[in-house]
């Protein structure tokens, strides 16, 4: 059997469910990231889409660029997961909206040019520009 994980949004009118292991978990430093999180920089997972789902009620989109969907819960404004048709077949959800955000741990910083010079980790993953971790 396929072990899965769960998140759900703060209302936990939207949930989703993934099956384990994901294709990959990054922070992403970009502007867009920055402001549909409200935070200095989100962490996500990617993973193939034949290996989610949602569980509950679907989250609201938000096209934020040409080809890239935001979503986000339309009654308590979670962020839940942003997508880019630049990596087709991939969705990426948020880890913070996780039940169990522990068990993900990011290997890698993307858009790392776009980083606030504030924001200090000191952990020595290593760095790419741009979005897509799939080319790093
Ligand atoms: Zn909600
Ligand atoms: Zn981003």
């Amino acid at each position: 059997m396929t072990e899965t994980t769960k998140g759900h949004c703060l209302c936990k009118a939207v949930s989703f469910e993934i099956d384990l292991p994901v294709r990959a978990c990054v922070n992403c430093h970009c502007d867009s990231c920055r402001r549909q999180c409200s935070s200095p920089m989100t962490t996500y997972v990617g993973i193939t889409d034949e290996k989610w789902r949602w569980t509950g009620k679907e989250p609201k989109i938000y096209k934020s660029s040409p080809g890239v969907e935001r979503s986000f819960c339309e009654n308590c404004g979670t962020p839940i997961s942003f997508r880019s048709e630049g990596m087709s077949g991939v969705m990426h959800l948020y880890v913070a909206a996780m039940e169990e955000p522990e068990q993900f741990e990011p290997t890698l910083h993307v858009s790392h040019e776009e980083k606030l010079s504030w924001l200090h980790l000191d952990h020595g993953l290593p760095t790419h520009e741009g979005p897509d971790y799939t080319k790093a």
